[in-house]
């Protein structure tokens, strides 16, 4: 196992996306699992922070303290089962060498968080979803079985299916034969599709659900079986411009089949870039970035809708676009100025335009930080109820228009999970967007929402899972923890400050 000592070599490991910066006295680059087991075994007790790919944006895999274990380098395909559809991986592996592997065997891998060098194990710990979660939902949803190390050595393997709480009761027992054992918290998870903040916790549960959006604070997971889906034939997917955000509610509304009559095909994917994400993106355009070589965004569009439909029948999806095409049209946008993507070198160019938006956001925090070194990441991941959304959008457009503050709105609208990023100029204004977003996390709750959908809670987020659970409930939870890791070593910070 490499390790590094220097602090020159470490610098690179002490941040995430979120752009805040850690320390750590030494990181590990395990290639087995008992290289982890050597870790937690000849350092008791000493703080462990573990990491996946780094692209994480709540600062889960920054260190405070302690060592730092990197699992870049256990990145290794298991097991492939074709036939039953399965994969086992390490959770080093990346995305998207996940998703070359299986689609050149005809399958697909649903869950797509737009960063496609995110890994496995930071995708399972974070239960993260993204743009396809509106038709797939997210990579809990694919997880079939995980091994974990826990931080005493000992290992536990969960098999979906195999292992359920009774009632609030959970029971389980590692390889080493240890029985752990203890009780969930009793609390109302939000009644949305996508959620991540704090342990997931149902009567009856499978308990390997427990274990995914944890963000490592339980175990290190060392194997992830992953369930894949036959790949659809045929694909396509538009960046649809439309004269105003109003008019792109309108069309998610009817894409979801709330509203008018909606195509006969329900979308893969469903997003969102507000009128000042465009412009921003136009800017960078102007400045001379290319931006997947797409035309430059014309001044007058208002805003854009991102869709995706995918089939096995290329009639039936003609069909849809004609029907997306009338729509359109009806709500003021012109076919004619739409971006669509029949063929996968045009939906790769349609994916990077989509990823250029967060990719824009994380490089201006970069810029103002090296003004400002504690300003980090400002961008809620905050979901509400279908019926909610028109009541979001208005409570966020006013809000930053009252604070005066330079946005970025974009995200999964799908699932009523946007992304309000905002760019600070200066400490003042990161200090009351900090508070805004804390005022919007209460009107959230009160609508029934989550305060996070995807990303996790991490370091950066732990006063907005107060807003969400009753102090008495977070406490409940870190007893959970306190269970497989009595002495809390394990990704310290991270869901409990
Ligand atoms: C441009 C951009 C766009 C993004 N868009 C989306 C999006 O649309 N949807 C979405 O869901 N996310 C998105 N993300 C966030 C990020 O990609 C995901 O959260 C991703 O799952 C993190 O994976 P990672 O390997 O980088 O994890 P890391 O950042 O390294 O770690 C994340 C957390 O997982 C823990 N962890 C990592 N590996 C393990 C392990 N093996 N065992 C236990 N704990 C572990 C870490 O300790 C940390 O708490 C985006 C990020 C960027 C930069």
């Amino acid at each position: 196992m490499k390790s590094s000592s220097s602090i020159a070599a470490l610098q690179e490991y002490l941040r995430d996306e979120s752009r805040r910066t850690g320390t750590s006295e030494q990181i590990f680059f395990p290639e087995t699992k008992q290289d982890i087991i050597r870790v937690f075994k000849e350092r008791p007790g000493i703080p462990v922070t573990v990491q996946g790919a780094r692209t994480g944006v709540t600062a889960g895999c920054v260190p405070e303290e302690g060592i730092t274990v990197n699992l870049e380098r256990m990145n290794r395909i298991l097991d492939f089962q074709p036939e039953s559809g399965t994969i086992t991986v390490q959770p080093g592996l990346r995305l998207r060498e996940l998703r070359r592997y299986t689609a050149s065997h005809g399958l697909f891998f649903p869950p797509d968080p737009t960063e496609t060098t995110a890994s496995l194990g930071g995708m399972v710990s974070c239960n993260s979803s993204g743009a396809r979660s509106f038709r797939y939902g997210s990579i809990r949803d694919y997880v079939m079985a995980l091994e974990l190390i826990l931080p005493d050595g000992d290992a536990l393997r969960l098999e979906r299916g195999k292992c359920q709480a009774e009632g609030l009761g959970f029971c389980l027992t590692t390889r080493g034969g240890r029985i752990i054992s203890g009780t969930l918290p009793d609390l109302k998870m939000p009644d949305v599709k996508k959620h991540t903040a704090g342990y997931y916790v149902r009567p009856g549960m499978d308990l390997i659900d427990l274990f995914i959006g944890a963000e490592g604070t339980l175990g290190v997971i060392t194997s992830i079986q992953l369930r894949l889906l036959t790949q659809k034939k045929h694909i396509w997917g538009a960046v649809i411009f439309l004269p105003s955000e109003d008019s792109a509610l309108e069309l998610v509304k009817i894409l979801r089949g709330e509203k008018g009559s909606a195509p006969s095909l329900s979308p893969e994917a469903l997003e969102f870039f507000g009128c000042d994400t465009l412009k921003l993106l136009r800017k960078e355009q102007i400045a001379g970035a290319s931006l997947a070589d797409t035309q430059l965004i014309r001044e007058d569009a208002g805003c854009a809708v991102y869709i995706e439909y995918a089939s096995d029948d290329k009639n039936h999806l003609t069909q849809v676009f004609g029907q997306v095409c009338n729509r359109i049209e009806a709500l003021g946008s012109d076919p004619y100025h739409t971006w669509a993507g029949i063929n996968p070198r045009h939906m790769e160019k349609l994916h990077l335009f989509r990823h250029a938006a967060p990719e824009c956001i994380n490089r201006k925090i970069a810029e103002i930080k090296k003004q400002y070194p504690s300003i980090t990441k400002l961008g809620t991941d905050m979901s509400v109820p279908d019926s909610c959304l028109d009541e979001v959008f208005s409570l966020y457009r006013r809000g930053l228009k009252r604070e005066g503050l330079s946005s970025a709105v974009f995200g999964h609208i799908g699932n009523n999970h946007l992304h309000v990023n905002v760019i600070p100029k200066n400490m003042d204004e990161f200090r009351r967007t900090k508070d805004l977003f804390s005022r919007w996390a209460k009107e959230i709750v009160r609508m029934g929402g989550s305060v996070s959908a995807e990303h996790g809670i991490g370091k950066l987020k732990t006063d907005l899972l107060k807003k969400l659970y009753s102090e008495e409930q977070v406490a409940a939870m870190r007893e959970v923890k306190k269970r497989f890791d009595p002495d809390e070593i394990l990704n310290r910070g991270n869901i409990f400050k």
